[in-house]
């Protein structure tokens, strides 16, 4: 018996932005499920890497967090199906961080 469940495994590769088209590297250190051009994502994640989530629909950029413990937190609403998820903005990501100009086009989160 393997403590490892293989359904949980983190899965950090590149993709095609299907929003700008934009050829997306992976992360260094996190998870890379968002473009950082444009920070569309897709809704692939029940968690965050494990890509168990049925439904592809793309994960619009809506607001954006200054969280104190967990840096800042880019807010999505998934297009198809509508659900929120968040996800952490890659400011110092070695291969490509994600775009400042892109995060404040957004609307800041009020802290609550
Ligand atoms: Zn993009
Ligand atoms: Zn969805």
């Amino acid at each position: 018996m393997s403590l490892q469940n293989p359904r949980f495994r983190k899965i950090n590769d590149s993709f095609v932005c299907e929003n700008c088209g934009h050829k997306v590297p992976p992360a260094e250190k996190s998870c890379r499920d968002h473009c950082p051009k444009c920070l569309w994502g897709k809704h692939v994640d029940e968690l965050p890497g494990d890509r168990n989530a049925n439904c592809g629909g793309g994960l619009q950029p809506m607001r954006y967090e200054l969280h104190s413990k967990k840096g800042t937190m880019i807010i999505f609403a998934c297009v198809r199906c509508g659900v929120e998820k968040r996800n952490r903005f890659l400011d110092s990501d070695s291969f490509e961080p994600d775009s400042y100009d892109a995060l404040l086009a957004l609307t800041p989160q009020e802290p609550g």
